[in-house]
């Protein structure tokens, strides 16, 4: 059993739905066994400008169903030096914290790893992102809750795309990482999506042309990655009015609307049992591990691997989102 005290909580990185789930997961399940909480706020920014205060219970009620974080998130440039680290250890230790949990990406993830390993702390990573784009992990808190916002607007554009005749680029989040544009055009019932990890294997543009779309249709939607790979919606566009000008092309970039809004069920419950489990990994004196889920089954990831590690794309889906589209 660990013989950790007190725990510091905070979001770093990009903000996503569920965050605050989590937050308040981490908080209870830490207090119910016996542990003290200190909120630590705007990140690893917060925690070299010791922005941290106590955290009780009621603290974190009733923010299970807000969007963002309660804790604020930032990014910090300090501390990627080892003069910012050595202070975020300093209010550290001034304020009696123990361990740490960080909930963000792989930056976030990536800062955690060199700080406890400069410092021998114990620090516990929860994957908080709606790219999805963790090793070891089906997924990371907010995906679920963005994958359902891209749906919504792929529904309510379709009702234009079909009225016009109209080719749209729907462009959606997910930097180097298709998941986002690939699940939400299965989801969404659009004809292609084009993602990072398919940009060297094939003309993915041409391919969803001369595979005849629009043959069948009088309208069609393609989600593109946002990715300087595949050029963004616009650079995917701009292609199509030169080489394709008989389609009337239109570009709708969904931008930070995929960041916002209530969490789903989905992501609640993920964040909960991740929060949970956190603490639980702690207690059996687990350190610098990323929870993740597999199979609907609590897994420890090494911050190594969940980092380094691509986390590959399920080429079947995007075989059937082919299959489904004619
Ligand atoms: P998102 O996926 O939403 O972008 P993220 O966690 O990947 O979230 P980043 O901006 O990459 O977001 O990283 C968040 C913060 O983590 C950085 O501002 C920095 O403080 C810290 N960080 C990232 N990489 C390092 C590193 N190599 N060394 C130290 N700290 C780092």
């Amino acid at each position: 059993m660990s013989n950790i005290k007190c725990i510091g909580i905070l979001t770093s990185g990009g903000d996503a739905p569920g965050m605050n789930a989590a937050i308040r997961a981490v908080t209870r399940a830490a207090i119910y066994h016996g542990m003290n909480v200190k909120g630590i706020y705007r990140g690893y920014k917060g925690l070299i400008t010791n922005e941290i205060l106590d955290f009780k219970t009621q603290d974190v009620s009733n923010i299970i169903q807000r969007g963002g974080t309660i804790l604020k998130t930032a990014r910090s440039e300090e501390f990627r030096t080892i003069e910012g680290r050595a202070k975020a250890y300093e209010n550290m230790k001034a304020h009696g914290i123990d361990a740490l949990v960080v909930i963000g990406g792989d930056g976030s993830l990536t800062g955690a790893r060199i700080f406890a390993q400069e410092y021998d702390i114990p620090i516990i990573g929860l994957p908080g992102t709606i790219d999805n784009d963790l090793y070891g992990t089906d997924s990371t808190i907010g995906y679920d809750t963005a994958l359902n916002t891209i749906v919504s607007a792929v529904d309510k554009i379709r009702d234009t795309a079909s009225s016009h005749d109209r080719l749209f680029f729907i462009e959606v989040m997910g930097r180097e990482a298709g998941f986002l544009a690939l699940n939400g055009a299965i989801a969404g019932g659009a004809e292609a999506a084009i993602i990072p990890e398919y940009m060297f294997e094939k003309d993915q543009l041409a391919e969803t042309i001369e595979n005849g779309f629009r043959k069948t249709k009088n309208s069609s939607i393609v989600l593109v990655a946002e990715s300087e790979l595949t050029g963004g919606a616009m650079g995917v566009a701009e292609r199509v009015k030169k080489e394709y000008p008989q389609f009337d092309v239109r570009v709708t970039i969904l931008g930070h609307v995929q960041r916002g809004g209530t969490p789903t069920a989905n992501d609640r419950i993920l964040a909960s049992r991740m929060g949970v489990a956190a603490i639980d990994a702690l207690m059996e004196d687990q350190r610098n591990v990323m929870i993740g889920i597999d199979n609907d089954k609590i897994v420890y990831v090494p911050f190594s691997k969940a980092i380094k590690e691509h986390k590959p794309i399920d080429a079947k889906l995007v075989d059937d989102l082919h299959m489904l589209s004619i």
